[in-house]
């Protein structure tokens, strides 16, 4: 679904991400964790072109999106195929629920507002929320405001969902609502590349996990290889810390 080669990042002279290669195939969740500052958002930004990358490849579908000659028509539709999760939400703030999936259907997707309404309600549905359709952003708590933000991404049919650290702007308490709509969304069997700090829920929803430091990816494994038996001292110690 989604292969990054050699990708390099820069900010001026700050190398952020130095020589980044990850694949996600088709069905997998597949977690990014590591201290803040490693370089994780700006995989996810560069992935859904919010970032222009200094060096490297950025593939989705088999289709590089970097390479200079790309049809502007098949990254477009390979961009819609990437469905971006953030730690802030970003709803709009002046919509109701409703228009916030309904505005951005019709304008992402052209279709008529009849079934933009559908897949709204069928969309908030899925995620519990089908009595919320006409409240603000501002009515709702944060766990609901993610929701519909997940939501909104679902509702574009994204083969593959990003997650920035989709929990941690939330209090503890609202937590659970949102991963467990995660793990609902794995068991319909969606692709994730999902940037979480919370350890316990990395560790149970992960086919493969990705463990970043300083813009270079330590070490990568399944779920428990890299819980279980880190093979670097690095990771152990990151380990330590956060569980
Ligand atoms: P993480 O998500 O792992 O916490 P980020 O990807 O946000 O890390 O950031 C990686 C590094 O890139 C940090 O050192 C951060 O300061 C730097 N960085 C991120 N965005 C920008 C930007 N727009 N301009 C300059 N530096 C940035
Ligand atoms: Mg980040």
């Amino acid at each position: 679904m989604i292969e990054l080669k050699n990708l390099k990042k820069q900010y001026g002279d700050n190398v952020v991400l130095k020589n980044i290669n990850l694949y996600v195939d088709r069905g997998e969740v597949v977690s990014i964790i590591g201290p803040s500052g490693s370089g994780k958002s700006t995989i996810l930004r560069c992935i859904i072109d919010l970032e222009s990358i200094t060096l490297g490849e950025v593939l989705i579908e088999g289709n590089n999106l970097t390479n200079k000659n790309v049809d502007k028509k098949i990254k477009k539709e390979m961009l819609l195929k990437t469905g971006m999760v953030f730690q802030t939400f970003n709803l709009f703030p002046h919509m109701s629920v409703r228009n916030n999936i309904v505005k951005t259907l019709k304008v992402v997707k052209k279709i008529d507002v009849a079934e933009a309404e559908n897949i709204a309600k069928n969309m908030l549905d899925l995620v519990g929320l089908s009595d919320k359709i006409d409240d603000f952003p501002n009515q709702l708590s944060g766990g609901q405001k993610q929701r519909v933000a997940i939501a909104r991404a679902l509702a574009l049919q994204p083969d593959i969902m990003l997650f920035d650290e989709p929990t941690s702007a939330l209090d503890p308490e609202l937590v659970k609502e949102v991963l467990d709509i995660i793990r609902k969304l794995k068991e319909k069997k969606i692709t994730m590349l999902i940037v979480s700090h919370e350890m316990n829920f990395v560790r149970e929803i992960s086919d493969r996990v990705i463990v970043m430091e300083k813009g270079e990816i330590l070490e990568t494994g399944t779920s428990s290889q890299i819980f279980e038996n880190p093979l670097s001292q690095r990771v152990k110690e990151f380990l330590n810390t956060t569980i």
